[in-house]
């Protein structure tokens, strides 16, 4: 099915999410990615999100000019992951189908504004 979307156009939204998890399969292709062994990629790119509800692996973030972080592999400037081939799975199968409702937000706004640049604070 086509993608209604366009990420070359977008500030990267996706990749501003608190929880992007990994799974231990995501770290080990990480660290094979990175040539580091796997208990060093998952101290180094992840952290452990702990609650009541939740037990989980998530990507460590770093602070951005647009949101406010991003996954630590976003590329800030270029806006776009710099670890394509690697990502993990959730950055995969996201959005999970032919629509991103970021986007459509993204398009609406611009055309509201009458400014193809324009990025809502989400
Ligand atoms: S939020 Fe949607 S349009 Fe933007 S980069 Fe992610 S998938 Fe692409
Ligand atoms: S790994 Fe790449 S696609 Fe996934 S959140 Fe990080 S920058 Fe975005």
């Amino acid at each position: 099915m086509k993608a209604r979307y366009d990420c070359s156009k977008c500030p990267g939204y996706c990749c501003s999410y608190d929880r992007i998890e990994v799974s231990e399969f995501d770290i080990a292709r990480l660290a094979k990615h990175f040539g580091l062994d796997v208990d060093t990629a998952r101290e180094r790119f992840t952290w452990r999100y702990k609650t009541k509800d939740h037990d989980e692996r998530v990507l460590r973030h770093k602070q951005d000019h647009v949101f406010k972080s991003t996954c630590r592999f976003f590329d800030q400037d270029e806006r776009r992951c710099t670890i394509y081939a690697a990502r993990p799975n959730v950055c995969r199968r996201y959005p999970t189908g032919p629509t991103c409702g970021y986007y459509d937000f993204l398009v609406f706004e611009r055309e509201q504004q009458g400014d193809d640049e324009f990025i809502p604070s989400a």
